[in-house]
C-alpha cells in the first residue's frame, strides 16, 4: 500500500501529498551533453507551474569547455 505518499517540490520546498505533485521532465543541454531534469511541482500553486518552467538544476553552472580542453 502506498498510503501517504509525499514529494518535496522543488519550486516552494513544501511537503505535498502525490497527487499535488506533478513532474516535469524537460532535457537540459550542458555543453555538449544532454541532460534530462526531473522537476517537481505543485500542480495546484501557479507560482510552482510558473517556476518549474524557468527552474534548472544546472543554471549556477557555467560551463567553459574551451578553457579546460587547453592544456
Ligand atoms: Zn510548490
Amino acid at each position: 500500500m502506498e498510503r501517504g505518499l509525499t514529494w518535496t517540490c522543488h519550486i516552494c520546498g513544501d511537503t505535498r501529498p502525490d497527487d499535488k505533485i506533478s513532474v516535469l521532465t524537460k532535457p537540459n543541454s550542458v555543453g555538449l551533453i544532454t541532460l534530462e531534469e526531473n522537476i517537481r511541482y505543485c500542480n495546484d500553486r501557479q507560482r510552482c507551474i510558473d517556476g518549474a518552467k524557468d527552474f534548472s538544476f544546472y543554471k549556477e553552472v557555467t560551463v567553459d569547455a574551451d578553457t579546460k580542453g587547453k592544456q
